[in-house]
Formats: structure tokens, sequence, C-alpha cells
């Protein structure tokens, strides 16, 4: 059987027809040695690139030292990881709850929401994604995935995004939470408008339900901030965390306000949260971002790229949207044989629903290959 033999993988996803070796950085390798420029990051999770020297210096010390003991002990991994974390969060948070991914994030919001306030029905917005487990998923808007896994959990709704009044009439008594991305990423790369996340804000104060800002993809310097939520000057109840958190090992983070613990009156845990190899690898991947300020590289870049994009005025796209290096260019047609042609010519783009190109490169790209990306992706918008 040859290497990239991907029957054995069950087919639950669409697969592309690319098998990797090895990356550096923004560059990717396939088995037959051909270079590619990562502009999908593996949706957003390689910020700082792949194998980037400091974090696999972290993992490799670490995995000598420590892979793994249960959440109920300390490690120093961890607690050196926490502390990093809290040091750099918006200051209104400050416990963290470790898990594995982002779905686990959101599903350890989503219990700690309905525990902390003794309510059920969760507010999400429609063309949200936030995950595919059954919780995180019942937060999911999209029905093709949902579609087969119903009944999903009961007492989630739905409303329109960046339509305030919509928001504010949903939110009752009964409201455990909001849970909203301030840049919607599956969903096609929407921004939230500037009084959108102040009015959840207010609403949820006002009812006494928790907001909940799902920053998987926007967090750790994407948006030009290195929380998206930062731009919006409110303060959630919660966090959400993963994608490029440690680097490129699996992590997961729910951050909380002190109040939301105090008023937690149930027991929740995972096993591999709080890895110490994860930990360790996150403390090297967030000293990096700060010293770095890999979101003021984010910002430069993605603002240099979108005028670009716009400057264009080729007649498949219809908008271009996006703040820092999380870009959307929406299309009059499928997006799928654009990214083809893009990965025939060494640039890998990702989709975001069926006709939105979405660009999601390390924030590490250098120079020359982002204006090599951005080149020939304005050609190929133009010339198909
Ligand atoms: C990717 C994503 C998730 C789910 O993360 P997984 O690690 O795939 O479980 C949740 N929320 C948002 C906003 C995401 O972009």
């Amino acid at each position: 059987m040859k290497v990239e033999d991907r029957t054995g993988e069950f087919a639950a996803y669409p697969k592309r027809d690319l098998t990797f070796a090895r990356g550096f950085l923004a560059t990717l390798f396939d088995t037959e040695g051909n270079e590619y420029i990562d502009c999908g990051a593996s949706f957003g999770v390689g910020n700082l690139g792949h194998a980037n020297p400091e974090v696999v210096a972290a993992i490799e010390a670490q995995a000598r030292e420590l892979l793994h003991v249960g959440p109920p002990f300390g490690t120093t991994a961890k607690a050196a990881f926490i502390q990093k974390l809290l040091s750099v969060a918006p200051p209104t948070l400050k416990r963290v709850f470790l898990s594995n991914s982002g779905s686990e994030a959101v599903e350890t919001a989503l219990k700690f929401a309905r525990a902390s306030t003794g309510r059920t029905k969760i507010i999400a917005a429609m063309r949200g994604f936030h995950g595919r487990t059954m919780g995180a998923l019942s937060a999911t808007w999209k029905k093709e995935f949902r579609e087969g896994f119903e009944p999903l959990v009961p007492g989630f709704e739905h409303v329109p995004y960046n339509d305030a009044d919509a928001l504010t009439a949903a939110v009752d008594r009964e409201t455990a939470a909001v849970i909203l991305e301030c840049v919607q990423g599956e969903g096609g790369v929407h921004v939230a408008a500037p009084e959108y996340l102040p009015v959840a804000r207010e609403v949820c104060d006002r009812e006494g339900a928790m907001l909940i800002v799902d920053e998987v993809q926007t967090g750790m310097g994407r948006t030009g901030r290195l929380f998206g939520v930062e731009r919006w000057g409110v303060e959630p109840d919660m966090i959400t965390l993963a994608k490029s958190l440690a680097g490129g090992v699996p992590i997961g983070a729910t951050l909380t306000t002190t109040a939301v613990e105090s008023k937690f009156g149930g027991s929740h845990n995972s096993t591999f949260g709080g890895d110490a190899l994860a930990c360790a690898a996150g403390t090297a991947a967030l000293e990096f971002t700060v010293r770095e300020k890999l979101w003021e590289r984010a910002e430069a870049l993605g603002n240099q790229a979108m005028e670009s994009f716009r400057g264009l005025n080729a007649p498949a796209v219809r908008e271009v949207r996006g703040l820092g290096l999380m870009i959307g260019i929406e299309l009059k047609e499928k997006v799928t044989p654009y990214l083809q042609k893009l990965a025939s010519q060494g640039v890998l783009a990702i989709g975001g629903g069926s006709s939105v190109l979405r660009l999601l490169p390390p924030l590490v790209i250098p120079d020359d290959q982002w204006s090599y990306a951005v080149d020939t992706i304005g050609k190929v918008l133009s010339h198909g």
C-alpha cells in the first residue's frame, strides 16, 4: 500500500488530494517534495507556522520531562501556561479550564453557563460555528453539519447575526448564555458590527445571562488584536480558545470570570485537559506571539491584501471581508475549482461555505511568500 493511501480514513469529510510529509513556517511539502504556501494554516491552527522552532524546542524539552498526569495534579508546565495566558487575557477573565479542542472548550463554556446560572436556554447566531460535538453542534447553525445527528441538545435558539434587535428580543430571564464569534469564520468571514457585541453585553447584563465569545478561530493575534473581542471593547464572561493556542498541538481553553466559578454548582473534567506537553507548547507559542507582536503583522498584511483584492474588480468577486489575516473573498460562484487551481500553483487556501475563498495564513508568513500568494490569488480570481 502506498503511504498516500487514505481509504482507511473514515469518509466523514471531503478529502483533498494532497498528502504532506513536512512543513516549515508557511511552507508545506508534499510526499513528492512539491512546495505549497499554506494560506489556510489548517483552519487557523498555524498562526506560528509549521514546526515553529521555539514551539518544537519546548515540546522536545517537555517530552523528556513529563508528558501527562491527570488534571487533579499540578505540573509546572500547566501552572506556567495558565499564569502566562491570564497575564495577557482580558483582565476580567481570571480562571482557565483546559481541554483538548475547540469543541471541547465550547462544551465547557456551555456547561459552565448552565451550571452557573441554573438556566438552560442558549442563544447562538445563524451562520455561527462552534464545533461538532453534540453540545457545540447544537450551537452551530449549518444544516449540513447537523443533519443525521438530531435530536441535538434542547434549549438552543439561533438569531440572525448582526441583528441587535433580534438578539435583544431573544434573551430573557431563562437565558443561560449568548454565544457568538466576533468574526464568523466557518460561516464565511462575517465581521460583527461595531455595536453588535456591546448590545449583546448590555442585554446579557440586563437579563442575567452570560456572554460567551468563541475566539477559537479569532484568538491569538489572527484578527489584528491578541483577542478579537478587544476591538469591540466588551468584557465577556467567558472566552473559548483552541486552534493556534499551543502552536499546533491539540488544546482547548475556556477562560472565565471568578463569578462564573463561584456560582458553578457542577462537576466537569477532561483526562487530557491541561496536559503538560500541550501546556509547554502553549507557553512557547504565547511567548512567541507576544514578543513578536504577531497581531500587528496580521493587521498590516491583512489590510494590504484586502486592499489589493478589492482593487481587482474581478467579475468573479462579490465582496471582500475580513479583519487582520482572517480574510474572506465571497465569489459569485463555487469556490472549489478556485481552490484546486490555486493548489496547482502552489497556494493552499480553504473554503468558508460553498462560495467564500477563505485565507488564514500563518501570521509569521514571510513577506515574499505572502506577496506571491496575494498575486497568485488575484490572477486566478481575475482570469479563472
Ligand atoms: C474550529 C472552531 C471550533 C471547533 O474547534 P475544533 O477544535 O474543531 O473542535 C469552534 N469554534 C470556532 C469559532 C471554530 O472556528
